[in-house]
């Protein structure tokens, strides 16, 4: 069955998730992590992956109970201490208050991983600028305030660090029905790239990952706003059948954001990008 964030939350979750891969054990020892959409999917998968290398982590998110609950999964599998932090992403006074509290009481962010995003569809001529200011808003301007406010903490402290960005195979392929989401990915992905050559002197570290289709929230919801009931459930359909034989688990894409930190990756395809990008189109309205 088709399952959306909402579901993943509110099913009974296993006190202790699976450890994570050996390979990083305590390879983040004591490092702190901030990871932001934090509350499910992606963030939450890299969260705990973080966490059972030795990481303290900052859980955050718009969502108040899933960024608590992972906080809470995160000192179940090791991590010496995790908090969880309620903000949105793209409200840029709400981010420099938090990189304040968090300078203040956990100290220098080691890892930021920009995660949060959302998705939208919907044939461009059908779209407004109210639809794009909203995705670029969280996709592109939450990554900006992030890296700002976080890298700036660190290029301060001198002693180095890694920014992850959660870019997408939708950087590098263009899809009908998802312009605003490609453009914003592709965004991302060259502040990405941009970064890298310009912090590198600081020894901050930036890397962009791309993942395919993933089995989350923002893919079983999010690509299926603003079309009509009976569309919806045709792609649902479609999404369930493509899910079932391809859908990556988000925890393969924790384990490249770890990766692209522990072996300082630029750019980190999870999936084949063009084979991701083309699913993502399949599931396109009007696709
Ligand atoms: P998800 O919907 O499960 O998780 C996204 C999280 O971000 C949610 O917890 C949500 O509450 C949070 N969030 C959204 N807007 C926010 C805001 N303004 N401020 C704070 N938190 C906010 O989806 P996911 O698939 O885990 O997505 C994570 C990232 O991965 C996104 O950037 C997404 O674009 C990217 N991505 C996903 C896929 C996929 O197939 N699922 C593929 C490529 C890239």
């Amino acid at each position: 069955d088709f399952v959306t964030a909402h579901d993943e939350r509110d099913a009974p979750v296993a006190p202790v998730p699976p450890p994570p891969r050996r390979r990083y054990a305590d390879r983040f020892a004591g490092q702190l992590v901030l990871v932001t959409g934090a509350a499910s999917g992606i963030g939450r998968a890299t969260a705990l992956a973080f966490a059972g290398a030795g990481a303290r982590v900052v859980a955050v998110d718009r969502d108040a109970e899933g960024a608590a609950r992972t906080a809470e999964l995160s000192r179940l599998v090791g991590a010496p201490a995790a908090w969880a932090e309620v903000v949105d992403v793209a409200d840029e006074p709400a981010m420099e208050e938090l990189g304040a509290k968090v300078a203040a009481e956990y100290g220098t962010v080691d890892v930021l991983v920009n995660n949060a995003g959302i998705g939208m569809s919907g044939p461009f001529l059908e779209t407004t600028g109210e639809d794009w200011r909203k995705v670029l808003d969280v996709n592109l301007w939450g990554v900006i305030h992030g890296c700002r406010i976080f890298g700036g903490q660190m290029a301060e402290r001198g002693q180095g660090g890694h920014i992850v960005n959660t870019a997408s195979a939708a950087a590098f392929q263009p899809s009908r029905a998802l312009s605003a989401y490609c453009t914003s990915k592709a965004a991302v992905l060259m502040l990405s790239e941009c970064l890298r050559a310009e912090l590198a002197g600081r020894d901050i570290g930036v890397s962009a990952v791309c993942p395919g289709l993933v089995k989350t929230g923002i893919t079983a919801t999010a690509l299926f706003t603003g079309v009509s009931d009976g569309e919806q459930e045709r792609l649902r359909g479609r999404a369930s059948r493509l899910y079932g034989l391809r859908g990556y688990p988000p925890e393969k894409v924790a384990d490249a954001v770890l990766r692209a930190v522990a072996e300082n990756r630029a750019v980190v395809p999870v999936t084949p990008e063009a084979r991701g990008a083309r699913l993502l189109s399949r599931l396109a309205p009007g696709a």
